[in-house]
């Protein structure tokens, strides 16, 4: 169970990495409205830290919490900035929630995504409507938690979560930011969504087809 759910990391590291280094310069352009242009470059160079970091853990026998413990690491090392300082934090809670010896089913699942979503608010201190990525991450856990409580296959949960965290991104649209560096820039950014929320829905949709059903 262990080394299954230690590929199934790495799988999904992969192909967010891919994802993020094609979204690269619209999550740019999205962060240059009212912040300081970064994120696409940061998301895309923190997870491909995190997949490489992972697949070495996983390489030398690691299970799939030391290996998303490991991917944090070098996430938040090699992205930088808010983002990469938030996304090391999930990895590292979900790592933590999962551990080395449970497969990584229904009910990990559910617990770690709300681990992650704990864990972003105690490090982070944002709260829904805030115009951050707790703005997809909420209603993405939320959502895939109680779906797995009624029993839904993992992957039909799990597409269910990223209709829910697309709609809270593009809430953000007409949210105006109170934290981080956004709010300097005030009303700046009302009419564009939030660069966080966009790329967490991004990382949430293209890991779908590595969720098992
Ligand atoms: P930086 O702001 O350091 O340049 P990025 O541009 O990579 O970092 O990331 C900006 C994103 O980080 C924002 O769009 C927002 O989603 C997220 N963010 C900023 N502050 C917080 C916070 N306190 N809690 C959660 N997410 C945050
Ligand atoms: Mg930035
Ligand atoms: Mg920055």
């Amino acid at each position: 169970a262990s080394r299954r759910a230690a590929s199934a990391v790495c799988r999904a590291l992969e192909v967010a990495a891919a994802r993020l280094s094609e979204a690269a310069d619209e999550l740019g352009r999205l962060d240059r409205v009212a912040g300081d242009g970064d994120h696409g470059i940061g998301m895309q160079r923190g997870s491909r830290a995190a997949a490489a970091a992972a697949q070495d853990a996983r390489s030398r026998g690691a299970g799939a919490g030391t290996t998303l413990l490991r991917a944090g690491d070098a996430w938040s090392d090699g992205g930088g900035g808010t983002s990469g300082a938030i996304w090391g934090e999930m990895l590292r809670a979900f790592g933590a929630s999962v551990g080395d010896e449970r497969p990584l089913e229904a009910e990990a699942l559910a617990v770690g995504m709300i681990a992650v979503r704990d864990a972003v608010m105690s490090f982070g201190k944002a709260r829904p409507g805030d115009k951050t990525m707790i703005d997809a991450i909420v209603p993405f856990a939320d959502t895939l938690t109680a779906r797995l409580r009624d029993a839904d296959p993992c992957r039909t949960a799990w597409l269910a979560a990223v209709d829910a965290a697309d709609a809270g991104a593009a809430s953000t649209a007409h949210m105006t930011a109170r934290l981080g560096r956004a709010k300097t820039h005030g009303d700046k950014s009302l009419g564009t969504p939030d660069p966080g929320a966009i790329s967490f829905a991004m990382v949430a949709a293209s890991i779908t087809p590595t969720i098992e059903e």
